[in-house]
């Protein structure tokens, strides 16, 4: 029976195994499982490379393992590489393969609303440094975007950001933008509020599309904000499910279909 599952720490809030199954049902694949595998930062690497001989074949990876998830990696793609970090980890002859299909996700998602076939020519802000910043500006840039800023609030993580992927600009003011994305925690993380974004989190006159990476049932704040202004919005469910998505090609060579994905995990 071919095992899958989602790491993190702590991960029991993880929609994976629900997308997963239905990803696998939609496929027709049975005996396929997906399981939450709650895994401590110090036992990550030695966990992960004992997975294959309980019959895993791939996991995906969230909060805090990304990074160390590409570091366990024998191998990685060229996405993987670029963001140093990998959400997608595939056992295969003995090695493990590292990629990151948040970057292609984000970027396929933001075309698709955009009705555009790729980003070329859009100004994309990035709020945040952060390691989904790192998917979403990687997205921007290879996706073919005029120009990718990023702001975040403590300016030498932002700067570092851009130092370490070419074509990426650290801002204090994200200025005139087509796509507006938030890959902070803002609207999740209790306490937080749009005012610790720059405008009050207030998309830019023009904008095009706001992108929340948060993930909520009931739209985050910033996505009322923007639909309070006419900006149409993609939420970070549609990120989950085309990455999830993404994740089981991977895995099976075979692509599930979004809107099953959708519904099992209820994009609004
Ligand atoms: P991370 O690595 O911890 O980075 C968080 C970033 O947000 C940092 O740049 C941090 O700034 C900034 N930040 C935190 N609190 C803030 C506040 N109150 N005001 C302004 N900036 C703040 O987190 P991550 O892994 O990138 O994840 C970020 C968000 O994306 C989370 O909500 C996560 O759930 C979501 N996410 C969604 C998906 C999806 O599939 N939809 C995938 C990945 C992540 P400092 O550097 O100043 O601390």
């Amino acid at each position: 029976m071919p095992l899958t599952g989602v790491a993190g720490w702590p991960v029991a809030h993880s929609r994976s195994p629900q997308l997963h199954a239905a990803a696998f049902a939609d496929l027709g694949l049975e005996g396929w499982e997906s399981q939450l595998l709650p895994i401590p930062v110090e036992v990550f690497a030695e966990t992960v490379r004992a997975l294959p001989a309980s019959g895993f074949v791939g996991i995906n990876v969230t909060i805090p393992h990304k990074e160390a998830a590409f570091e366990v990696a024998d191998e990685s793609s060229e996405t993987s590489r670029a963001t140093g970090a990998a959400n997608t980890l595939t056992f295969k002859d003995g090695r493990i393969f590292a990629d990151n299909t948040d970057s292609p996700a984000i970027g396929a998602a933001i075309a698709d609303a955009l009705g555009m076939s790729d980003l070329s020519g859009l100004t994309v802000g990035v709020l945040g440094a952060g390691g989904s910043d790192r998917a979403a500006a990687h997205a921007a840039v290879a996706g073919g975007a005029a120009q990718t800023r990023v702001w975040n609030r403590n300016s030498v993580r932002s700067e570092l950001l851009a130092s370490e992927l070419d074509g990426v600009e650290a801002v204090a003011e994200l200025g005139d933008l087509d796509v507006l994305i938030n890959a902070t925690p803002v609207g999740l993380l209790a306490g937080s509020s749009l005012s610790d974004l720059p405008n009050q989190g207030r998309a830019p006159d023009g904008c095009r599309l706001v992108l929340d990476l948060v993930y909520a049932d009931q739209p985050t704040e910033l996505i009322k904000l923007a639909t309070a202004m006419g900006v149409p919005s993609v939420n970070g469910l549609e990120i989950l499910v085309r990455q999830g998505a993404l994740s089981v090609e991977i895995w099976c060579g075979q692509r599930p279909d979004l809107g099953a994905l959708r519904t099992a995990v209820a994009v609004p």
